[in-house]
């Protein structure tokens, strides 16, 4: 750090004209704005974007194409319960509307302040409704829609060097049905690099890693996949880049501040541990892969990915029950999973697994839980692994919806499907316990980009 630059956090308090305090907090990843008793709090990105807030006990958080999903807890005599909804246009505008109108009053006030808060006042008072509207358009034109990432990438800058899913159809999934699968070229995935780069701006400080998209990028034979993460070795994005402090080290967040939807840690603190090759210079990279393709690289090809940065590598394994991953047309069987976690454990790569608890129904409970758990025991899973239990969620109009109905698996309950987590979970055990894999819920609701 120069002598110039900020030691960040960068604190400044004030008074509204309405004699309410105000508090605005300048991190290098986010700016917070706090009125009162820290509610409401606003997060906004570098560039001013609004990124989340709480307001009146909800939180709330807003995407790149400017949706916003507000997300409570509602307590009752059994408990708490988590609700969530996504806002209309109107709600969300009037989020954004008292996120704005909140800095204009900060601004208003902000003649003496640190240059450092000045700065982020400034950049945030540049947007408002309208622009954030004419900002989803450009999103719109540089992105096609994000599908999903895993829980610990939902702060990964997203670049999408294919578009789609090689597979396309297993039963449960939605996400990239209207997608055609496609390899860019590496001049499409430049000016895609590049156009992402112009449309983050300073809230690249924001994304601690880079997420290799859509579904199953790393299908990619080697000869086309290695031109295109040579993109990412050149000028622009290789200055901003290198410089950068990556996900293997704990992110300067400074004391966390009260703002219940303050920016998430974008990685899992026990997993920063996870090192890097020593020249590697890249934010860590991470993607998804269908266990089925894992195989069609060598050993030497997942390592020379691993040097290229590929940290961790993430497979929908979804049950460990062939008959089942046969009805849900899943690519590969278990033993395809098994292989595919032993390949990339023996390359050095990281790997995470996700499970879906309630898959299949009652007609493949049973054999579902006992084969996935002793799917996940067979694998060398370690320090720096992952395993995701997802809570099974029908999509309507999906595939599985009406095979369902036509083979009368009969849906789980809500509290089946928890008791599938739970027996999932008790079931594990751990292959190293000096060093075990995280074990994670994973709620495909909550994703948003
Ligand atoms: S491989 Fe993954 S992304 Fe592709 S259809 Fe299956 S679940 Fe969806």
């Amino acid at each position: 750090m120069s002598s110039l630059e900020p030691a960040f956090p960068v604190r400044w308090q004030t008074m509204t004209a309405d004699g309410r305090s105000l508090h605005v907090m300048v991190r290098e990843q986010a700016i917070n704005l706090l009125l009162d008793n820290d509610s409401p709090s606003f997060t906004f990105d570098p560039a001013g974007r609004l990124h989340g807030a709480f307001v009146d006990g909800r939180n709330y958080r807003r995407t790149l194409d400017n949706r916003m999903l507000s997300k409570w807890s509602e307590r009752d005599a059994a408990g708490s319960t988590r609700r969530r909804r996504w806002l209309t246009g109107e709600e969300a505008r009037s989020v954004v509307d008292l996120a704005y109108g909140v800095a204009s009053q900060a601004a208003e006030q902000a003649g003496q302040t640190p240059l450092a808060v000045q700065q982020a006042l400034d950049a945030v008072t540049r947007w408002d409704w309208k622009r954030l509207e004419a900002d989803r358009q450009r999103f719109e034109s540089i992105y096609t829609p994000v599908g999903i990432l895993p829980p610990d990438q939902y702060l990964a800058l997203v670049l999408q060097a294919t578009h789609g899913c090689s597979h396309n159809a297993c039963t449960f999934c939605t996400f990239y049905s209207d997608i055609p699968f496609r390899i860019k070229s590496p001049d499409e995935f430049r000016s895609h690099v590049a156009g992402v780069l112009a449309f983050f701006g300073p809230a690249l400080a924001m994304r601690r890693s880079i997420f290799l998209a859509d579904a199953n990028a790393l299908v990619v034979p080697m000869k086309r996949l290695l031109p295109l993460l040579d993109v990412l070795r050149e000028g622009e994005f290789r200055e901003i880049t290198e410089t950068r402090e990556t996900g293997t080290s704990a992110p300067n967040t400074g004391p966390s501040p009260p703002v219940a939807d303050a920016l998430p840690d974008p990685t899992f603190p026990h997993l920063r541990s996870a090192s890097l090759p020593s020249d590697s210079w890249l934010l860590p990279l991470f993607a998804f892969i269908d266990a089925f393709h894992v195989e069609r690289k060598s050993v030497a090809d997942w390592q020379e990915l691993r040097e290229r940065g590929l940290q961790r590598v993430t497979i929908g394994m979804e049950s460990g029950h062939d008959p089942l991953l046969r009805w849900l047309n899943k690519p590969g069987s278990a033993a395809d999973v098994l292989d595919a976690v032993r390949t990339l454990k023996a390359a050095g790569m990281a790997v995470s697994v996700i499970v879906m608890a309630g898959v299949g129904g009652m007609a493949y409970a049973g054999p579902h839980v006992h084969d996935t758990v002793a799917l996940l025991n067979a694998m060398p899973l370690a320090g720096g692994d992952l395993i995701y239990v997802s809570e099974f969620k029908e999509q309507p109009g999906s595939q599985y919806a009406r095979d369902a109905v036509q083979f009368g698996v009969g849906a789980l309950t809500p509290a089946d499907i928890r008791d599938q987590v739970a027996a999932i979970r008790s079931g594990l055990v751990v292959y190293d316990s000096s060093q075990p894999p995280q074990v994670s819920r994973y709620d495909i609701d909550e994703f948003l980009y």
